[in-house]
């Protein structure tokens, strides 16, 4: 078998507004951990905040750029639409519990291919799954206000909204390692693993008749694959450029290395490598404490510091009932 040149999902990232709110709904009411607090590194009074497991391994990392006074986008064709998060399968109860124990709107749980969704949204808006399955080796990680068993796994799937699926399927298929898994109406699975692996999954949802989404708070900037190194990533971009994709050359994000293309559907795809992780500039236990900002930027800590609201994990608020 040849080696594998993308491993399923390394980060999805999204926007949002106030960034206390997110840190709030996404620490508090989800229990994932923020494993970085730092800037966007083309707009430095803006954070970049990072939610993962307890190092951030790739394929449980999502994160935001809370733009404080950012328009609300909306949701449509040519986005990644609904990220979704893997539970174990005897957690639904608990989980449906706990969201109506802080008053966050979900719809009924339902069945698709093996799983139970609970669907939900952020309170920006963005479109959230929690997807019950029995199939997630990887190892939990809680502050302590939410159960061990019953916490977040990492990512079950994203979910692109498309109007065809055709030439997508192609790119995931022939450039990024993905084979199609199964079918339900509108919904075509494609995985990095044969079966479909939580954190290794892509649904494209096609339909023709819905309107294009715009970006804004509340929806997905881009989503990125992961790439085991630097030398697998020149070979993935190598095979995008030769079928014709406009990839860009080798970024520097400081936990990873990134190439940014948008894929026929209109979706902006990265490929990220694995290392150098998040470990980088923090140790295990303190990951996320301190605000980090990328070695060009030190020289003005203290201006960028004075222009970003602060903020703190409120866990305690979060609770869940004993
Ligand atoms: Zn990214």
């Amino acid at each position: 078998m040849s080696k594998q040149l993308i491993t399923g999902l390394h980060h999805v990232t999204a926007m949002a507004g106030s960034p206390q709110q997110n840190v709030d709904f996404y620490t508090g009411i989800l229990g994932l951990r923020l494993v970085k607090k730092t800037v966007n590194f083309d707009a430095p009074d803006v954070y970049h905040l990072y939610y993962g497991d307890e190092t951030g391994q790739p394929g449980s990392i999502l994160t935001f750029f809370p733009f404080r006074n950012i328009r609300p986008g909306t949701t449509g064709l040519g986005q990644a639409a609904v990220t979704a998060f893997s539970i174990p399968k005897g957690s639904v109860e608990y989980w449906l519990k706990r969201l109506e124990q802080f008053g966050i709107g979900h719809e009924a749980p339902r069945h698709r291919f093996d799983e139970t969704v609970i669907s939900f949204a952020d309170p920006d808006g963005l479109k959230l799954e929690l997807v019950a399955n029995g199939r997630d080796e990887r190892a939990p990680f809680t502050y302590g206000h939410i159960p061990l068993e019953h916490s977040i796994r990492g990512f079950y799937s994203v979910e692109l909204w498309e109007s065809a699926y055709e030439r997508t399927e192609s790119l995931l298929a022939n450039q990024l390692g993905h084979q199609f898994v199964a079918e339900s109406g509108p919904r075509r699975r494609y995985s990095t693993h044969a079966k479909g692996k939580p954190g290794q999954i892509i649904d494209i949802l096609w339909d023709g008749k819905k309107t294009f989404g715009f970006g804004g708070s509340g929806t997905v900037h881009h989503i990125a694959f992961d790439t085991p190194s630097d030398e697998d990533q020149l070979v993935v971009r190598e095979k995008l450029l030769s079928a014709g994709h406009q990839a860009t050359p080798v970024l520097d994000r400081q936990y990873f290395h990134s190439i940014y293309f948008r894929e026929p559907g209109g979706v902006l795809f990265e490929v990220a490598t694995t290392p150098p992780g998040f470990l980088y500039d923090e140790d295990k236990a303190h990951l996320g404490e301190s605000l980090k900002l990328p070695p060009w930027e030190e020289h003005r800590r203290g201006y960028i510091e004075s222009l970003l609201e602060p903020i703190t994990l409120n866990l305690e608020k979060y609770a869940s009932p004993s």
